[in-house]
């Protein structure tokens, strides 16, 4: 991530992106929609911009949406929240991951995460100062071990990242595996920081778990979670966490030195979509299941690749090694001018040259998360793979 002269590297999203701006090529690397957001949610933000709601919100979030927050964390999930002292609005969870981050860690102590992992969670421990202690994730169902699990525990660690369901793989963690990691960061006294951005795109009748609904976590969780996803909508960068109150003063504290305060008009248009009925989550996840599974046959079809069908997320992962004797980096570099696609090497989630990049070095992962005709498009130029 950082070179040898200090200086950050761009992540691999913007590369892809970047690449797929320049070629031309349907863009499956950035998980990012490109279908619209729902009406009623874009005509709220509309409507707060004419109604003048364009200076700083509330530091800690406008209260409407603090309140729909708790409202939807005890619909979905029966947790009790107070909004008064224990949630705080974020500029997207990737905020809400840095200000928990640099709120709770200081040089030299450990933080656990699961590999593959999302990149910003390295980057954070990085420049929190932290060490990474990694878990092993093992393909095709990104299974791990509880001795690993145990093994990485120790009384340096400070906190664990547990980002449930999980990105890349849409892996959705079971209450066994919850409870184990609950136990152990209960064991060693140290945070859990839970990232939950996929909580609604659940497929085939998975269920989410917050892992602060495990008994006895909620005391040392921070959950976090995203607008973005769930609403189509990530250039809103609308996230927020919940903790218990003096871990969320803690984080709140940190996170007015980053940006001060969060994106005001759109505050109160996610208060509104928090509060759409279950019919809406419903629907959204349905028509990604249709999405996921037309991106997935055309994969396995026209490209004769092996395919991981996820039960949440934006995601499917294959195993390219039937097409390439190449690395998935240096084959996901040239998939714009062999096919017109762009998407995403695993490796590029793990720690460059690890066990684990090296198991994965043929993995990729493609989005869809996108409209049918760019889905269409892509798999009938897969046929060229
Ligand atoms: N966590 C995970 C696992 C993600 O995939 C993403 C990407 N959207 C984020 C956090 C960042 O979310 P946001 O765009 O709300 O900052
Ligand atoms: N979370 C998105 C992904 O995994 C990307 C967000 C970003 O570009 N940082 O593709």
């Amino acid at each position: 991530l950082v070179d040898g002269d200090g200086r950050m590297a761009p992540t691999i999203f913007a590369e892809m992106s970047v690449l797929a701006g320049r070629t031309g090529a349907v863009n499956l690397g950035q998980g990012a929609p490109d279908t619209p957001a729902p009406a009623a949610v874009r005509e709220v933000a509309k409507r707060a911009i004419d109604d003048g709601v364009n200076q700083y919100a509330p530091g800690q979030g406008h209260p409407a949406l603090l309140d729909a927050i708790a409202g939807h964390q005890q619909r979905f999930y029966g947790i009790d929240l107070d909004p008064a002292s224990e949630i705080l609005v974020t500029t997207g969870a990737t905020e809400a991951i840095a200000s928990t981050l640099l709120a709770l860690i200081k040089p030299g102590d450990e933080v656990v995460i699961f590999e593959p992992f999302y990149d910003s969670y390295v980057a954070m421990i990085e420049m929190a100062g932290g060490v990474r202690r990694t878990v092993p994730m093992r393909a095709p169902d990104f299974s791990f071990g509880a001795a690993d699990v145990r093994a990485a525990f120790s009384d340096r660690t400070a906190a664990v990242i547990v980002n449930n369901p999980h990105n890349p793989s849409g892996k959705v963690f079971s209450r066994d595996e919850l409870t184990l990691i609950a136990g152990e960061a209960a064991r060693v006294g140290a945070w859990i920081i839970s990232d939950e951005v996929y909580e609604h795109l659940l497929f085939d009748g998975a269920t989410h778990t917050p892992i602060a609904t495990i008994p006895g976590a909620a005391e040392r969780t921070v959950t976090i979670s995203s607008a973005g996803k769930t609403f189509s909508v990530t250039g809103w960068k609308i996230g927020w966490l919940h903790a218990p109150a003096p871990i969320t003063a803690a984080i709140r504290a940190v996170k007015q030195f980053l940006t001060y305060t969060s994106g005001a008009p759109f505050q109160p248009a996610i208060a509104e979509a928090l509060s759409f009925s279950d019919d809406f989550f419903i629907g959204e996840a349905e028509s990604l299941a249709r999405r996921r599974d037309l991106l997935a046959t055309g994969l396995a079809e026209n490209a004769g690749v092996d395919v991981v069908t996820p039960s949440a997320g934006y995601f499917v992962i294959a195993d390219v090694s039937s097409v390439t004797s190449d690395d998935a980096l240096t084959f996901c570099r040239g998939l714009p001018a062999r096919c017109g696609v762009v998407a995403v090497p695993v490796m590029a989630l793990c720690t460059p040259g690890d066990e684990v990049a090296e198991r994965m070095r043929a993995l990729v992962r493609f989005a869809f998360c996108k409209r049918t005709s760019a889905l269409e498009s892509a798999v009938s130029r897969l046929k060229e793979l």
